[in-house]
């Protein structure tokens, strides 16, 4: 028996999306690939990136211009993230980064981005997982776009979160004051990532200190975006 298939043996390349084993050259099975590469935006507000039978912009306005989520924050999308996100599929940025590409240039058509950057990530996370979960993904978008990657700008304050916050006031509340730029920045228009929109209080204040900075117009992408009516279960994965 060769070493590599020893191995294969061994530990067998599972599906990310649901667990089944798969041949080595594939990250998803054939049913979960069908259904992480399908985003379908005809449903999905392009301002505040809700389905529009649930729109959040009737309630407030944002400083970012858009955002676009790629998936429910649930099943299949999110067992995927959070493998990724958790280190043990590093490989899957590039596969994000792939579909945000594709969603920002159907959901915004000919908006001239001339800029990436990232939400900040918790020090703790960084530490822990042994990478920067929003900047590996960021960075491989702005190589994608082939647009700048704007690194060290945009900054947090490392303060104890209160996590059982989850109305939006709650979290802007939660989160003003939490991020800050350093320098001016004199781009045009700037395409923010963060992972996992809840309700859009980080990504409104990271929009807001850009803007603050010198950015002219902010737009968004998340990978994950989550129900407002089942916020509650998820609530301590991400904002
Ligand atoms: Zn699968
Ligand atoms: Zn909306």
């Amino acid at each position: 028996m060769r070493k590599n298939t020893v191995i294969s043996c061994l530990y067998p390349n599972k599906c990310a999306g649901c667990g089944e084993i798969i041949d080595e050259d594939k990250m998803f099975c054939n049913y979960c690939s069908a259904f992480i590469n399908n985003i379908d935006f005809k449903n999905f507000c392009t301002k505040c990136g809700m389905e529009k039978e649930n729109c959040r912009c009737k309630y407030r306005e944002f400083h970012f211009e858009g955002n676009i989520g790629l998936y429910k924050n649930e099943g299949i999308a999110r067992k995927a993230y959070y493998s990724y996100k958790l280190g043990k599929r590093n490989y899957l940025a590039s596969f994000f980064a792939e579909n945000a590409v594709k969603a920002v240039k159907s959901a915004f058509v000919n908006v001239p981005f001339d800029a990436v950057c990232a939400v900040p990530t918790a020090f703790r996370s960084r530490l822990k997982h042994g990478f920067d979960h929003n900047r590996t993904i960021a960075l491989k978008i702005a190589e994608i776009m082939k647009t700048e990657y704007i690194d060290s700008v945009l900054k947090a304050r490392h303060f104890r979160r209160l996590q059982h916050k989850s109305t939006f006031a709650e979290r802007l509340e939660n989160v003003r004051g939490k991020y800050y730029t350093v320098g001016r920045i004199s781009k045009k228009c700037v395409l923010l990532f963060d992972d996992i929109y809840t309700t859009g209080a980080t990504l409104d204040e990271c929009a807001k200190e850009l803007l603050f900075a010198g950015v002219r117009k902010v737009y968004c992408v998340s990978v994950l975006m989550t129900d407002k009516r089942k916020k509650k279960e998820v609530t301590k994965n991400g904002d």
